[in-house]
């Protein structure tokens, strides 16, 4: 044995380095919520630690432990504490990072029943359990991705399958040359994932059917041109920027009398289902053929969790096949039947134990709780004297100063001060300040500090 191998069978026996990486992990916890939520100056710039050439000889694993720590716990942006709001990103409910510990000591290979018997079984629960919470219909299945952009990509694609196989062309075999044209028809709101995805998948941007948005970022269903069974169209369940839902019922009901494909993208809208408060802002989606989702955002697991659900198994399946002589079939679930991975992580396990600890209850609690905290900032800025530019429907919250420079002067304030952080957008020619509450920890209190921390950036412009 050389001294490499018996190195590493002493760590695993002494359990020291995972005695350290926890007290670190457990002095991270307690400290997140008192951490700059960006890293200041000071830290970013012991980021020069990492410019090492890589060195000749193995060294000892508690050094490489300190130094992640050491240097990187302060240069990470604290979005797992309450007072992150910028883009759109969510907190981590406790228990999901547990079982993500111990489901990352077992390594799972999740691509086939063979490979990891826990996992398929896992996403099989989770498969069912997200077709109850959405009420999708019963033929429908889950693919578990590493987030909405490849959800979305796996959903186009199954589309572009099934579209095509209608229409008597088999991309599979055939590819896209010569195929019969199809019809891509989107709103100018989509988000920018989805318009990188239709271009991988061979539909370039001119080739699109802008239909017109309204001023909260929906697409007017008087400019929907007619559809026929050429047609993808593609919705938002919760936009980037307002939060705000297409009307799923009546373009879904439109769609399908046409025989064309809808697909929503509702990467951290479409958890709206779930609250009994916002429901309604999600009517009609089961009527959509794909769905894309995030549990690492409303749903607070950790990062690394998307879904794409698809009406037509075969469609996702055919699409994302990976066939090849070494995959041997089993009767049980084959994750990798839906997703376009191969080899892949147990990342199901982080969700399923998130839905099983909240409960439905839990998750319409978490999800109420995010559109109450926006409601509450957006009374406050408004007293303050901030403009609201967007009917508050859900979790975001667009803001204005009284022009341009005085909104960039906030932003800028506001993201110097470590107290909390925002990013800055434009939204109908205007430079806007963008809020998502989306962390379960996100306090009253925490958004009382916010509207603070902006009333303080104002006096600061005003001075
Ligand atoms: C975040 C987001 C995406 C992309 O999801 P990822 O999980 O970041 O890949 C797509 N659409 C919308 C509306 C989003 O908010």
């Amino acid at each position: 044995m050389s001294t490499l191998h018996k190195q590493m069978r002493q760590e695993l026996e002494s359990k020291e380095l995972f005695d350290l990486a926890r007290s670190h992990a457990f002095e991270y916890m307690d400290g997140v919520e008192g951490m700059d939520v960006f890293p200041s100056e000071d830290n970013l710039e012991k980021l020069v630690n990492f410019d090492e050439p890589l060195q000749e000889e193995s060294i000892p694993a508690n050094q490489v432990i300190d130094q992640l720590h050491f240097y990187g716990s302060p240069n990470t942006v604290a979005h797992t504490a309450g007072r992150y709001f910028g883009f759109v990103l969510g907190g981590a409910v406790p228990v999901s990072l547990g079982v993500k510990w111990l489901s990352d000591v077992w390594d799972q290979c999740g691509g086939l029943y063979l490979t990891s018997p826990i996992n398929a079984k896992i996403e099989a629960v989770c498969e069912h359990w997200l077709k109850d919470i959405f009420d999708f219909p019963k033929e429908t299945v889950a693919g578990f991705v590493s987030g909405t952009s490849m959800a979305n990509l796996s959903a186009l694609a199954a589309a572009r399958y099934q579209l095509l196989k209608k229409l008597g062309w088999d991309i599979n075999e055939n590819g896209l040359n010569g195929a019969p044209k199809l019809r891509i028809i989107a709103h100018e709101q989509i988000h920018a994932s989805v318009k990188k995805t239709l271009s991988m998948l061979g539909f370039g941007k001119n080739s699109i059917e802008w239909v017109p948005s309204d001023n909260q970022g929906r697409l007017v269903l008087e400019k929907l041109p007619a559809l026929d069974n050429h047609c993808l169209v593609l919705l938002q369940a919760g936009n980037a920027n307002t939060g705000s839902f297409d009307n799923f019922d009546a373009i879904c009901d439109l769609a399908n009398q046409a025989g064309s494909w809808v697909h929503i993208d509702g990467a951290f809208g479409l958890w709206a289902v779930a609250s009994k408060e916002l429901s309604y802002l999600t009517k009609g989606i089961e009527k959509a053929s794909s769905w894309a989702v995030d549990g690492h955002k409303t749903l607070n697991t950790p990062y690394d969790s998307g879904i794409v659900m698809c009406r037509y198994p075969e469609a996702l399946a055919c699409a994302l096949q990976a066939t090849g002589e070494y995959i041997i079939y089993s009767e049980n679930r084959d994750p990798l039947l839906y997703t376009p991975e191969l080899s892949k992580r147990s990342r199901a396990i982080e969700l399923w134990a998130t839905m099983k600890y909240l409960g439905k209850r839990g998750i319409n609690e978490m999800v109420t709780t995010f559109y109450q905290r926006a409601k509450q900032l957006e009374k406050g800025l408004r007293e303050a004297g901030f403009h609201i530019m967007n009917e508050v429907v859900f979790n975001q919250v667009l803001v204005a100063g009284n022009n341009d420079n005085e909104t960039k002067g906030v932003i800028e304030y506001i993201q110097e001060s470590g107290e909390c952080w925002l990013g800055g957008s434009t939204w109908q020619g205007k430079t806007v300040i963008r809020v998502s509450i989306c962390s379960w920890m996100t306090t009253k209190q925490d958004i009382d500090r916010t509207i603070r921390v902006f009333k303080k950036s104002k006096a600061k412009m005003q001075s």
